[in-house]
């Protein structure tokens, strides 16, 4: 017992001096890129991929986030989307996503990038959100990519059809094998590029193009810094690695941000 106490509170004291001396290293840094992945939205409640209670587990996603999958089971796919949402309606912004929304005006340029499907950054209050693989809350044509916001729920049994082109409407998120929008990764890659200070969020750094931005980033120059409480692939990257969760140490860097503005 003594032991592990010990060892979180030494666990805590070192965390408290990393958060110091990223705001030494940031103090100066104008322009900041955050890009979050599905850790960041666990503390509010919605299950991540690859965690022990991720949806993978008990869904194998070319099951059902794939054309293909949709092609075949339309109605097991709408199922799933539906399950989702109604998971999401019940959660609210956590402390990670209020910080976040923070940040923005700390620094003169500031670009939120998320993988999360969820809507729950803009819910916080964040501005121009660039989410690179949809939002899950609207839908869009298969075939003619319309997109329909339509706040019926969708009947699996009774899949609506587009309007213009008779296409099965499917939700607007970005499936297996898919192009990302180009505008939205485009403008992703280019402020990252641009960016003097990095920082990567809940993310496991494993799904392409979003993974590759804190390395492009870092290699023109940025400060990476990492936030998961697990090592990533990233992990050896990183200026600095803060191996806590986002709710915890994001609110701290604001309260550093904030003393030292
Ligand atoms: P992922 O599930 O692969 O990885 C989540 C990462 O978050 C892990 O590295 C984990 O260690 C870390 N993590 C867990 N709890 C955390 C916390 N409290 N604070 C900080 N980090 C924490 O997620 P990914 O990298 O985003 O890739 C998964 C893909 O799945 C994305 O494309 C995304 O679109 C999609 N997805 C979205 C949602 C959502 O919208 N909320 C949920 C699940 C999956
Ligand atoms: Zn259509």
């Amino acid at each position: 017992m003594i032991d592990i106490s010990v060892g979180q509170y030494r666990y805590s004291a070192y965390l408290e001096a990393v958060i110091t001396e990223v705001l030494q290293a940031i103090r100066h840094c104008r322009r900041c890129v955050v890009l979050t992945g599905a850790g960041i939205s666990a503390e509010s409640g919605v299950p991540t991929f690859r965690g022990d209670d991720g949806l993978w587990n008990k869904f194998r996603p070319e099951e059902l986030a794939t054309v293909d999958a949709f092609m075949a089971n339309s109605k097991l796919v709408w199922e799933w989307y539906n399950w989702r949402r109604d998971v999401m309606d019940t959660v609210q912004p956590n402390a990670g996503h209020y910080a976040l929304r923070d940040f923005a005006e700390y620094f003169e340029n500031f670009t939120l990038i998320t993988q999360n499907v969820d809507g729950l950054h803009t819910r916080a209050g964040s501005e121009n959100v660039l989410e690179l693989h949809g939002n899950i809350n609207r839908n869009k044509c298969l075939d003619c990519n319309r997109e329909y916001i339509e706040s019926d729920e969708i009947k699996p049994d009774k899949i609506p059809s587009c309007t213009y082109c008779g296409g099965k409407i499917r939700p607007d998120v970005v499936w297996f094998g898919e192009m990302l929008d180009p505008q939205v990764i485009q403008k992703a890659i280019s402020e990252s590029e641009k960016a003097d200070l990095f920082f990567s969020i809940g993310t496991s750094a494993l799904v392409h193009p979003a993974a590759s931005l804190p390395s492009g980033a870092k290699r023109t120059g940025a400060i990476l810094i990492e936030v998961n409480p697990e090592i990533t692939p990233l992990s050896h990257l990183a200026d600095f690695r803060l191996q806590s969760t986002a709710g915890g140490v994001l609110p701290q860097i604001v309260r550093g941000l904030q003393e030292s503005a």
